[in-house]
């Protein structure tokens, strides 16, 4: 079983993509970007604290807190709604740098996306 945290943009999550039930099902069938897992569960959702961005800080914040509820997380997901952020909301991040940060700091895989729906 994976344990995955997912980072959401703060901008669409509950605006276009209403209360997560898109990652919670693909999760739950494996598709798009969990299918590479044998099962997976979405052990924490932490939004990336609006514009311009603060998912170093906020991801430090939850690993932290991971850790000590003894919740280790396997995986970091950047949430779609990050990634269709980049064309509908002008996202500044730069997610190829921000996976690269995420994975030197803390040393787990970081896997942009997440569903397809
Ligand atoms: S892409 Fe996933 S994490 Fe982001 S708002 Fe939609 S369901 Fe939530
Ligand atoms: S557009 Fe980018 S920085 Fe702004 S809230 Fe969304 S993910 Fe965060």
């Amino acid at each position: 079983m994976a344990r995955v945290a997912i980072f959401q943009c703060a901008k669409i999550k509950d605006a276009s993509c209403v209360a997560c039930l898109k990652c919670f099902k693909a999760a739950e069938k494996r598709e798009g970007e969990f299918s590479r897992y044998d099962s997976v569960s979405i052990g924490a959702m932490c939004g990336c604290g609006d514009c311009p961005g603060l998912v170093m800080p906020k991801a430090q914040l939850a690993m932290e807190m991971a850790d000590y509820l003894d919740c280790d997380i396997d995986a970091i997901h950047l949430g779609t709604c990050m990634v269709k952020a980049k064309t509908t909301a002008a996202c500044p991040i730069d997610h190829e740098n921000l996976k690269n940060m995420l994975e030197k700091k803390f040393g787990k895989p970081v896997v942009i996306g997440t569903h397809n729906y």
